[in-house]
Order: structure tokens, then sequence, then C-alpha cells
């Protein structure tokens, strides 16, 4: 009879679990239990995305870490981060103990990801890293991200990378080839199914919030939505201001645009938008939604209707080429250089001329956008999670690489 393996899945960030879902249905539909620990590294974020998604985090780890309890305090990121660091890495160390994976499964480029890397190398666990390979080739933009990405590629056994791309950044590292598998990206199945649970959750959902979106979303044959969403550390401080700028221009230049603008919790980010949109007239103001983080499925839902999307995010690279919507990637360096080879992104920096300029040649030239619409997904066909799961039970028995205490042999 043959062992089943204990997959654990570490994850903790908003787009991890949109991402790993796919996995831990496919897992599951192959008859594996996946062992699911959520780190607590986003929470108000996570909560909703594993509700929609119907899964159970077997552990939760509790985290003391959380620059938002300690206002008063000056924003220090190198801080912030060993101190969120230093703990998982204790928490997951503990879990990996007491549960006994053979193999850790982390996703893409977060602190949990990498925490989880280290902790499964320091007991000796495979490692299988979902997402790899992906390079902006600098080291501190996005930061932490590109590092932690490129430290899990020297920890991980199986590299899952997204694209040929990536794979090629993996082999330039010195990755050996045999242990890198381009699966595609898991996102395109995530958005599948945010999709098709769509009707059933907007049936159950007849809340505030989904009248309200509703609206908005029933204005889009005369209104040209603008979906925009910020979060990462290097537009938190300066760019943050130049961006907000740019968007109340345009709605005051545009009056047939309105803006959705989910925020991410972080109290700067909130600050420094309305520091910015504060003497704004009324017209322009009624225009500009500015909402809290949306569920998954709402997300998709106004997200489907947008007529253009302005992101830093890399998740929504994804799901915009997914949905066929153009977009302005507002970041000046890009480890998704695919979006915009396909002809559906632009790297438009973060400075207000450069993003005016963009969205301006979108109005000028409407059967531009159209033929955009069309392009080939760089990220496959949406069957990543079922090759994931194939290619790690298939090598799940295997001890080769493993030092001898280890494979028992
Ligand atoms: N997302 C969401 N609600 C929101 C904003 C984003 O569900 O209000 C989802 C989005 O659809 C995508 C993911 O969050 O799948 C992206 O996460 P984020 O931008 O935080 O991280 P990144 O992808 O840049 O790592």
């Amino acid at each position: 009879m043959s062992i089943k393996p204990r997959i654990l899945m570490v994850m903790g960030t908003r787009p991890e679990i949109i991402k790993m879902a796919p996995i831990y249905y496919e897992l599951r539909q192959r008859g594996i239990d996946p062992l699911l620990l959520h780190t607590g590294q986003h929470n108000e974020l996570a909560m909703p995305q594993y509700e929609f998604f119907d899964i159970k985090p077997d552990y939760i780890v509790d985290l003391q870490r959380n620059h938002i309890l300690y206002p008063e305090k000056p924003y220090n990121p190198g801080h912030d981060l060993s101190t969120l660091s230093g703990e998982l890495l204790n928490k997951i160390s503990e879990l990996i103990v007491s549960a006994s994976p053979s193999t850790v499964l982390v996703h893409g480029d977060t602190s949990s990801g990498l925490m989880g890397a280290l902790a499964a190398f320091y007991h000796q666990v495979p490692i299988a890293h979902v997402e790899a390979g992906l390079r902006s080739h600098n080291e501190y933009n996005p930061f932490p991200e590109e590092m932690n990405r490129v430290m899990m590629a020297r920890l991980a056994r199986w590299h899952f990378a997204p694209t040929q791309r990536a794979q090629k950044n993996l082999l330039a590292e010195g990755i050996a080839k045999e242990k890198i598998h381009v699966v595609g990206n898991t996102i395109i199945e995530a958005t599948r199914l945010g999709i098709e649970r769509l009707p059933k959750y907007l049936q159950a959902a007849q809340n505030s919030e989904y009248q309200f979106l509703k609206d908005i979303i029933g204005q889009h044959e005369q209104k040209k939505i603008v979906m925009v969403t910020m979060h990462r550390r290097e537009n938190q401080a300066s760019n943050v201001m130049q961006i907000t700028s740019a968007i109340k221009e345009l709605l005051e230049k545009y009056e047939d645009m309105l803006v959705v603008w989910p925020i991410h919790p972080n109290p700067k980010i909130r600050a420094a938008i309305h520091n910015v949109i504060g003497d704004s007239a009324d017209n322009t103001i009624s225009r500009l939604h500015l909402l809290k983080p949306l569920s998954y499925p709402l997300f998709l839902w106004v997200m489907q209707h947008a007529w253009l999307v302005l992101t830093d995010s890399g998740g929504i690279q994804e799901e915009s080429v997914a949905l066929h919507i153009p977009v302005l990637i507002l970041r000046d360096t890009t480890e998704r250089p695919e979006v915009v080879e396909a002809g559906i992104g632009i790297l438009a920096g973060t400075e207000k001329g450069s993003i005016l300029h963009h969205v301006a040649s979108f109005y000028r030239n409407p059967s531009k956008r159209e033929s955009w619409r069309q392009v080939e997904n760089p990220f496959g066909n949406g069957t990543a999670a079922k090759c994931i799961c194939e290619i790690l039970l298939a090598g799940s028995g295997s001890n080769e690489n493993l030092p001898k205490t280890i494979a028992g042999s």
C-alpha cells in the first residue's frame, strides 16, 4: 500500500490564498488532504478569500507583530520585516516539527513563503515553490519580494515556473533543468473559479456593498470604469501622492470616467490619498469611489466591467490578461514583462505625467483598446494546478538529494 504524502501548504497573504486555492482543490480531488497553515501575514484581507473558496486552514499563526498596532512609532520597513520574518520562522518551524510533513508547498515571493521554505529546509523537508522564477533583476524593487524569490529558489526542490521566461531566469541562476517545470500560472484557474462561483455568491450577497457595486457596474455602458489598486512598499512614499494626483486630474478632465479604488488597509496609503483629494470639486469626488478591500468575487465582478485597470499588483496584472482588460502598471520595474510583451499592459511608472499621457492615448484611440483585448494569455491555459499536483504526487516518494538521516536509508 502506498503511503499518502503529507503536503503542508504555507500561505498567509491575499494573493497566495487565491493562487493556491486551485492546487488545494486538485490535491483533494486526488484523495490528498493537504495540511494548510495560515501564517497571519494578512488577516483582514485573507479571511474573506478563505471563506469564498470554502477553505479552512488547519493551523493559524497568531502573529504578535503588526505595525498598525503601533501607529505612534515611525514606520521602519527594515525593522518590521525582521520582526515578521523572525516570528514566522519560529512558528512555522514549530509546526513542521509537530505536523511532520513530507513536502512543504510555498508560493511566490512573500515573507510567509520565504520563511516557510527556510523552516522546511532547516528540518530537511523538500520544498515545492509555486510561481517560481519571476525576476525584476532589481534587488530593491519590488522590495523585499525580489530577494525573497531569489532566496526561495536556492532552497526549493521543485520549481513551478509559470512561463518559459521564468524558467530561463532560474536556469541563469544555476538551477538544474530537471527541477524546473513550466506549468503556467494558477491565477487562470483561480479567476475561472471566481467567475464560475460569482452568480451564486451575488445571489447570497444582497447587502449594501453588493447594491453599491451593482449601481456602479450598471453604469458601465455610459461611463468608463477605471479600477485602481496600489499597495507596494515602493509606492507608499511620494508615489502614492503622484498617482492620486493623476487620478484626480483624470476625473477632472474626463467627465465620463468613474474610478473604483479599493484601498489597501495600510494607514499611510489612506492618509496620502485623502491628503491629495481633500480639496477636489464635488463632481470629481462623486465619481471617485474609495472603497474597503473587496472580497475576491466582488473584485472580479467590478474588474470584468472595467474599461482600464491601473495597478501595482502582480496578481491583478495577470487577472487583467485573463479578463482581457488593458492594464497600466504603476511601477518602474516588472517581473512580469510577459504582460507588456503580450500587448495588454504598459509599464507606466508612477509619475503623474506618464499616467495622464497613457490614459489619454486610450481616449484618443479607442480601437487600440479593442485590439489589446484580443491577446493570447502568456500565463498558460489553466492547467497549472493539475500539472503541479501530478508532478508532486509522482515525485513525492522519491528521496533523491536528501541526507541519509532524512531519507532513512
Ligand atoms: N484582490 C481582491 N480584493 C481587492 C484587491 C485585490 O480580492 O480589493 C485580489 C486580486 O483579485 C488579486 C490579488 O488580490 O488576485 C492581488 O493581491 P495583491 O495586489 O495584494 O498582491 P500581489 O498580487 O501584488 O502580490
